[in-house]
């Protein structure tokens, strides 16, 4: 008998395509039938080409608004933290639930990158995942106790992409 077991995934690197990977395993997994939730952690994360498409495959995604930080004034950075906490206690609660299969935290390595999140509070949540959950993170610079705790790291590293020579967003690829 095949035994199931929810797997810590990261998709990491300065390469583009981790949010993607992310968002095709969820797709994957929502086509085997599993209750999948994405949470950003990074406003503007997804764009409404993703949300509609996703939606309408049944997959919820939910920003958590925390904001962005670069340049930050020190009241800002309360704020952001605060947000942070809140947004820390909903993917709790969401994972403790029992509603959901997978669960895809987007960018929430960037999120302990720039000091939104501590990476105490991460590697708590990695240590309380039902067994059965599968639980996805993204974003650049995981930090090496989240990489030595998951199950699975992909680093997507960058060879080429279109921005370096000019070249402006193009729809369908980068939103
Ligand atoms: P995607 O959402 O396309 O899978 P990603 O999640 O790997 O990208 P992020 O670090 O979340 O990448 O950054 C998102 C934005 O930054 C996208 O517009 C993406 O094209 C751009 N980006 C990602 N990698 C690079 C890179 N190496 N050089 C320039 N821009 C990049
Ligand atoms: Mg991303």
């Amino acid at each position: 008998m095949q035994q199931a077991q929810g797997l810590i995934m990261v998709f990491t690197g300065n390469g583009k395509g981790k949010t993607t990977a992310a968002l095709g395993m969820a797709v994957r997994a929502r086509g085997q039938g599993l209750r999948v939730l994405v949470l950003q952690f990074i406003k503007g994360g997804q764009s409404y080409g993703e949300l509609e498409a996703l939606g309408a495959l049944g997959i919820e995604i939910r920003p958590l608004g925390l904001g962005f930080v670069r340049n930050a004034t020190p009241e800002q950075m309360e704020e952001h933290r605060a947000a942070a906490r809140a947004a820390l206690d909903e993917v709790r609660r969401e994972m403790l639930s029992g509603r959901w299969d997978m669960l895809v935290l987007d960018e929430i390595n960037y999120a302990v990158h720039f000091g939104l999140l501590e990476e105490q509070d991460v590697l708590a949540l990695l240590a309380a995942k039902p067994p059965a959950l599968h639980l996805v993170l993204t974003g650049r610079y995981a930090r090496p106790a989240v990489v030595e705790r998951a199950d699975l790291v992909s680093e997507i590293h960058e060879v080429k992409h279109p921005f370096a020579r000019g070249v402006p967003a193009q729809k369908g690829v980068e939103f």
